[in-house]
């Protein structure tokens, strides 16, 4: 078993920390907040009192942080000086593919092993162990940081070089946006049609218009009982971090000269909805918006 630094212990870090604790893991855990710590402490992790204590002396490191700015600055000013040659490094936070290319380039010159695993599914994920990690790094950086990734998830998958995660990450992500809007416009539309919306979810979900937001995240009341749609949109997935990851993929379009209009729309429609006060509501809520009846209720 391992020494495993710790760092962000927030929604998602708090769940992922404890699984590695669960597997037998020796897990230093450090975050500006205190309450983070104490909570990580209750669930077995030793409290550490700042980044670098966390890394000195581990094995590897995992980060779990806001953003890229985030990112850049724990690792240049914390992680690096601290931690000992050949150390694995694990960023899982959602960045933009330059900081992760940007940290994972300097890792690697340093002689530090890194892998950008940005994840997959929500805080009910990293809570039970369910998440899907994809995964940019060396080949060799890939096997050193499956097991620990296998710990905290059901699906790994390598992607490719540094930064491949997060490349992964951001279009998926872009793709989910664009057909949600999509169905959520469908919907709408059949309502206006006069055309009942389960009738509707019978044919298109067994049709061509089918996509995973339509049969496993169906944005409107009723037909998959497990969706926020029938929880008044609560979260989820929120609408500020769709947002976010929708600009991310359009900053990664501009740097890398990609066309990208539909992600560019679905952009500007979360940032309306973000706007109107969507923010916290579940991004399938944007439903609302489309149909009409956003803020009437
Ligand atoms: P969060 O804001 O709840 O947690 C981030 C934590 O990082 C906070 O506890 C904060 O105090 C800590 N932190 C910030 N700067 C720090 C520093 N310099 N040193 C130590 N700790 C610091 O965020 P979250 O929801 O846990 O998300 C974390 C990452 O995971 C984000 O990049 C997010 O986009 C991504 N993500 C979140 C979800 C989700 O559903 N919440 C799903 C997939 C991916």
């Amino acid at each position: 078993m391992a020494t495993i630094a710790f760092i962000g212990l927030g929604n998602m870090g708090s769940g992922m920390a404890a699984n590695l604790v669960k597997a037998g893991h020796d897990v230093k855990a450090f975050d500006l907040s205190d309450a983070a710590v104490a909570q990580a402490v209750e669930q077995g992790a030793s409290a550490a009192g700042s980044a670098a204590d966390a890394v000195s002396g581990a094995d590897a490191v995992v980060t779990m942080l806001p953003a890229g700015k985030h990112v850049r600055a724990v690792y240049e000013d914390q992680v690096f000086p601290s931690a000992a040659p050949g150390t694995l490094f694990l960023d899982c936070s959602t960045i933009d593919v330059d900081s992760a290319r940007h940290v994972g380039g300097a890792a690697v010159d340093k002689g530090f092993k890194f892998v950008d695993a940005p994840v997959s599914g929500g805080v009910a994920a990293a809570t039970g162990g369910t998440l899907t990690f994809m995964v940019g790094g060396s080949a060799g950086d890939f096997a050193a940081a499956e097991p620990f990734l296998q710990a905290m998830g059901k699906a790994v998958i390598h992607a490719g070089d540094t930064g491949a995660g997060q490349a992964a990450k951001i279009c998926n992500n872009m793709l989910l946006a664009i057909t949600m809007i999509g169905t959520c416009e469908a919907f709408a539309l059949a309502d206006k049609l006069g055309l009942d919306q389960q009738k509707f979810f019978d044919i298109s979900s067994k049709a061509s218009g089918q996509s995973w937001s339509m049969t496993s995240y169906c944005p409107v009341p009723g037909p998959v009982p497990t969706t926020p749609a029938n929880n008044d949109y609560q979260p989820g997935f929120a609408t500020a971090m769709m947002l976010k990851d929708l600009r991310l993929a359009q900053d990664a379009a501009q740097s890398a000269g990609a066309s990208t209009p539909l992600g560019a729309q679905a952009e500007a429609l979360y940032a309306m909805f973000d706007n109107l006060g969507g923010r916290d509501k579940d991004f399938s809520g944007i439903y609302e918006l489309l149909i009409g009846s956003w803020g009437k209720n």
